[in-house]
């Protein structure tokens, strides 16, 4: 039962009392005052309602409606009319122990019906009002104790009131002279019946009717079981009795159908309440088992969240409730120091004071802010976030919290921080000028060079047999120096322009090995070489550069074998931070330790042109295309037994603007 519902179920029972109440109360006051004998006590056999009965039963009706407004005003007259209606069941109770009379029995009318006291009203009338009054006072009390034991006092009136009520449906009141029971009035019972229920429920969640409207399978019991337990009896043996005292039924067959009716009527009954226990209870599996889904899912999701984000809880006033270990590992502040503590033990210094407002008018109005923030660890040393603020409302739209969630974009930062730098500023300007040099340079060679080849073409075909062995010796090496020089300017030329592609894509190395191979196959297969790969990650780069970069390093591995010696190629590479690392190991002739960095400078060779063919531009160009990647290139060798060859390439590289 929802608890907008039930309250709303009470109110209409509170004022239906009060109705009832004033109703019968006047009419049993009418009914003195004109003698109508049965308004006073409508079974004629049974007490009557005395006169000061019905008023306190008036006043009560009025106390109860003024009560359930609560204001300030409504309060003081609710406990002036308790007052007044404790003091004359108070009074009479006296009047009953002491046997005195103070003249307030028949202070509005004159009883000639009662013999014993009359115009009195009865002692169980007396003490139910006094309980009544009494309650009207306690429940409005703060202590929850005293509460709870005005709404047993209550429980024990309405218990009382029904036996009245009972006795006389059957017709038997008049046999019950014990506990004041033949001294109550029909219809005083019906009214404290329904007033001990109504002054229960004005604290619906306390004592006996607690039980009522607490949302457990065991109120589920009470609420299906009570009122049947109750009535259903009651209707089957007032029939009953009616139809025996009419003389259509024997006492024996009146009891035997009484037993009869009884047990079918439990037993089916029983059978129903324990069919919808069940469902409900399948019922609550089932939640149970989709709140078991839900709950994992959830911790999926955080799990995933602390493993890929930097994620903290603040309350709404920004301090933090909960961060994870990635916080603490880049904060370098532990998990006890953060804990309890606002934002600003992060603080750089770096925003302004406008910022952090900018940012809390946004996520205090609700909405999520998104941006970079530049945070100071505990050592001192500086961090960039990229920060997500989602506020997070309850159900009457209330912030309750803030999750923040944050990526490290420390490198990214400091790369851009670096590229906009003077220093860089000035590099790529000689960098610039040295790469169009160089392409001027050897564009600009070419030409002379085409025609010192043709001039020396003409010499050795119209001159070429007037030479000596000497001469034509010599014309031999000018035709191979210059087309040494031929292949030295389109090498430098080629070396000139990488890095002129600007398109960063999706590369699957793997593919790029697969072509390199393709490219490579008669080398590899006239070596003899076998070249292992690990399962090479997907990034993100330069297409062609990276092709030429691994394609490089693996005719460098094949090239520079020992000889007989069959080459083995291992490609492997590994993930560090930011960054990939690539390796490419060979079993070849090795590298001499000074000369492990001078290789990589451009036409740097440690060998003759006859020992191994090549120019010496293919680890520059190595380098420079690492480079470009924002990583670096260097090798590992033992002379004479194979070398390593170490790359790194940025995961995120960032195109340098011309
Ligand atoms: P080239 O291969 O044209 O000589 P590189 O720039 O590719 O030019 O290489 C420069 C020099 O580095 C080579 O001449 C060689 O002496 C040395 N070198 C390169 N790769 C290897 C290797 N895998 N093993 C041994 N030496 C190597």
């Amino acid at each position: 039962m929802k608890v907008e519902n039930s309250r709303r179920s009470i109110d209409v029972f509170l004022r239906t009392t009060v109705f009832l109440t004033i109703a019968i109360s006047v009419l049993v006051m009418t009914a003195w005052l004109t003698g109508w004998s049965r308004g006073q006590s409508i079974f004629l056999h049974g007490a009557t309602m005395k006169f000061n009965t019905a008023l306190m039963f008036f006043f009560t009706a009025i106390a109860l409606h003024l009560s359930l407004r609560k204001t300030p005003a409504t309060k003081l007259l609710v406990k002036i009319l308790t007052y007044s209606m404790l003091l004359v069941p108070v009074i009479t109770l006296f009047e009953y122990i002491v046997l005195p009379s103070f003249s307030i029995d028949q202070i509005f009318i004159e009883d000639t019906r009662s013999k014993d006291f009359p115009g009195r009203m009865s002692q169980g009338t007396a003490i139910s009002f006094i309980i009544i009054g009494l309650s009207l006072l306690g429940l409005e009390q703060k202590k929850e104790g005293l509460k709870v034991v005005f709404q047993y006092f209550l429980m024990m009136v309405g218990v009382m009131s029904l036996i009245v009520i009972i006795t006389f449906l059957f017709g038997i009141n008049s046999d019950f002279d014990f506990l004041f029971i033949d001294t109550v009035a029909f219809h005083t019972a019906v009214l404290f019946f329904i007033l001990s229920i109504s002054f229960s429920l004005k604290n619906p969640n306390l004592g006996f009717v607690g039980l009522f409207f607490v949302n457990n399978s065991g109120t589920k019991v009470i609420r299906i079981v009570l009122p049947i337990i109750l009535f259903v009896p009651i209707l089957i043996s007032y029939f009953i009795t009616r139809a025996f005292n009419s003389g259509e039924i024997s006492a024996s067959m009146a009891l035997g159908s009484l037993i009869m009716l009884f047990i079918i009527f439990s037993g089916v009954f029983f059978i129903i309440t324990a069919v919808l226990l069940n469902r409900s209870a399948r019922q609550k599996d089932d939640l149970g088992n989709d709140l078991y889904a839900v709950n994992k899912e959830l911790i999926d999701t955080k799990r995933a969240l602390d493993e890929t984000s930097i994620v903290a809880i603040t309350n709404p006033k920004g301090i933090m409730t909960y961060i994870n270990d990635k916080f603490c590992e880049i904060s370098k502040y532990s998990r006890e120091e953060l804990i309890g503590k606002q934002h600003n033990i992060i603080n750089s210094g770096y925003h302004s004071k406008q910022f952090f407002a900018d940012l809390w008018k946004t996520i205090a109005k609700g909405n999520i802010w998104v941006g970079e923030i530049k945070n100071k660890a505990k050592d001192g040393s500086y961090y960039w976030v990229h920060t997500s603020i989602v506020p997070f409302k309850n159900e009457s739209g209330k912030i309750y919290q803030y999750l923040s969630l944050r990526q490290d974009i420390t490198a990214k930062k400091l790369a851009e921080e670096l590229l906009n730098s003077q220093y860089v500023k000035k590099l790529k300007q000689k960098n610039i000028e040295l790469e169009q040099f160089a392409f001027i340079a050897s564009h600009d060679l070419q030409e002379p060079l085409r025609s010192i080849t043709g001039l020396i073409n003409l010499l050795n075909h119209d001159y070429g047999d007037k030479f000596d062995g000497n001469g034509q010796k010599y014309l031999e090496f000018i035709t191979q120096g210059a087309s040494r020089m031929s292949s030295l300017i389109k090498d430098l030329l080629s070396y000139s322009r990488l890095g002129k592609e600007n398109l960063l894509a999706t590369i699957d190395c793997n593919e790029i090995l697969e072509q390199v191979k393709v490219d490579l196959s008669v080398n590899l297969i006239e070596s003899g070489s076998t070249l292992i790969c690990d399962n090479l990650p997907v990034i993100k780069g330069f297409e062609i550069s990276l092709r030429q970069l691994f394609q490089n390093l693996i005719t460098n591995a094949i090239k520079f074998r020992n000889e007989g010696v069959k080459p083995q190629i291992t490609i492997g590479f590994e993930e560090i931070t930011d960054y990939w690392k690539f390796s490419v190991s060979d079993n070849g002739i090795g590298i001499a330790e000074e000369n492990k960095t001078k290789i990589f400078n451009i036409f740097q060779r440690l060998h003759s042109k006859d020992q191994y063919e090549g120019s010496g531009i293919g680890l520059a160009n190595c380098k420079k295309i690492v480079e470009l990647h924002g990583g670096e290139i260097w090798v590992e060798s033992e002379y004479g037994n194979g070398s390593t060859f170490y790359f790194t390439l940025l995961k995120d590289p960032i195109i340098i603007p011309e």
